[in-house]
């Protein structure tokens, strides 16, 4: 499950996907001005949580 960090709603992931889709298709639905956004795209990119950065151990 996955949290929206634009409306707080939760995320239904449908089985066989993975949470980065999910997360793109709800705010390609709900929050189109955030997508078409370059710069608000960058932003809403890094509060999604798709695929974990190169992290630090
Ligand atoms: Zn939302």
């Amino acid at each position: 499950m996955a949290k929206c960090k634009t409306c707080g709603k939760t995320i239904r992931i449908p089985q066989g996907w993975t949470i980065g889709p999910a997360v793109r298709r709800h705010y390609w639905s709900k929050h189109p001005e955030v997508m078409t956004r370059p710069a608000a795209d960058r932003k809403a990119e890094a509060s999604i949580p798709s695929k974990p950065r190169s992290k630090k151990t």
